[in-house]
């Protein structure tokens, strides 16, 4: 299948199939989603959502956070993954909204990667799920998903890589839902290890599926 073809096609199927598509996180403006981005990586949503509403009551402002120590935020957050490091990106990313960006959460991708705790994947996050812009943010289950499906080359090895392909091909006002389309296929049905193909609805467009059960894609009948 060409790779327009299968861009178009996949894409009417999220379209038709998950018009509502949102961050799992919990969050009420771009400061508190800044911090809960910061707390997810390498921990799941669900236990960030947990932790932050008592944190967010306690630091409800840059400068509430950018005063407190890292070992107080720490008793907030020692249930999420590394907690002793994010707790000092916490306060170190709320000094600096408060020295350099009045405190406000930056919109520009330059000025996020200034922020203790802020790599591409989360600055690209801040961009797209506070400010709607197109920003592709690729996490682990965007890049297996991506993958698989067929929608970047296998020689896109880098989550940059996948990042400017599926910006290259996926229309840019449906760039900020894709990602959750993407995320949300690969936590409930393209699971890493086990995908759930068999109640896949995208598995006659999917490559992997159609490698692996040589099926021809575009169809539901088994290859020649
Ligand atoms: S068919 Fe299987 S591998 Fe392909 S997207 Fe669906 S779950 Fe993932």
């Amino acid at each position: 299948m060409r790779k327009k073809e299968r861009y178009e096609k996949i894409l009417a199927w999220f379209r038709e199939h998950m018009p509502i598509a949102e961050t799992e996180l919990h969050y009420d403006n771009p400061f508190q989603l800044l911090i809960a981005v910061i707390l997810s990586a390498q921990c799941t949503d669900k236990r960030v959502n947990m932790v932050t509403p008592a944190l967010f009551k306690t630091f409800p402002t840059p400068e509430a956070l950018a005063v407190a120590t890292p070992e107080a935020v720490f008793e907030y957050i020692h249930s999420v993954s590394y907690p002793n490091n994010k707790a000092k990106h916490l306060v170190g990313m709320a000094r600096m909204l408060l020295q350099d960006f009045d405190g406000q959460v930056p919109e520009q991708m330059e000025d996020l990667l200034r922020l203790p705790g802020v790599g591409r994947k989360t600055a690209n996050v801040i961009q797209s799920v506070a400010f709607n812009k197109a920003a592709m943010a690729v996490d682990t289950h965007v890049f297996r998903v991506s993958h698989r499906l067929g929608l970047v080359s296998a020689q896109c090895t880098t989550p940059l890589s996948v990042e400017k392909e599926l910006v290259k091909n996926i229309p840019e006002t449906e760039i900020p839902i894709a990602h959750h389309w993407l995320i949300l296929h690969g936590r409930y049905i393209c699971q890493a290890r086990t995908p759930q193909c068999d109640k896949c609805e995208l598995k006659f467009l999917c490559k992997y599926y159609s490698q692996k059960y040589k099926v021809k894609e575009g169809t539901n009948k088994e290859s020649e």
